[in-house]
Parts: structure tokens; C-alpha cells; sequence
């Protein structure tokens, strides 16, 4: 789940130029996944799960659902 090329920078703007908190992000990346129970944050931009650390997700999800 890497960026590349990042501009922390650019980013840290975006966020403080938009209207959601800087908490309000972290919740939200914090949800947990309906199928798999990990974080959304391991998941990438379409829903796949990548796990956490060095363990890949063994429930093979791809599809994000918040457990809500
Ligand atoms: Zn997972
Ligand atoms: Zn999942």
C-alpha cells in the first residue's frame, strides 16, 4: 500500500485545505472489514486485503465492508 513518488506535503495540504478533520480520517481508516477483521487502512484503493505486517490476509477479501 505504498504511494509512490509521495508528497507528504501535497497531501498534508489537501487534507487541511478539505473540510475532514484529521481524526475523522483516522476513524475512518480505522473501521474494521466485515469479511476479514482487518483495519480498512490494509486494504488498497479497490478493497483488496493486504494484511497486516509480513502476513498476508488468509480470508483472501477483496472487497472491503465496514463492520458496522
Ligand atoms: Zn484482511
Ligand atoms: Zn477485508
Amino acid at each position: 500500500m505504498m504511494i509512490e513518488t509521495t508528497d507528504f506535503s501535497k497531501i498534508h495540504e489537501k487534507i487541511t485545505n478539505s473540510e475532514i478533520p484529521v481524526g475523522d480520517l483516522i476513524s475512518y481508516f480505522r473501521v474494521k472489514c466485515k469479511h476479514c477483521g482487518h483495519h480498512r487502512i490494509m486494504h488498497d484503493s479497490v478493497g483488496k486485503c493486504e494484511g497486516v505486517m509480513n502476513k498476508p490476509c488468509n480470508s483472501g477479501c477483496d472487497n472491503f465492508s465496514p463492520e458496522i
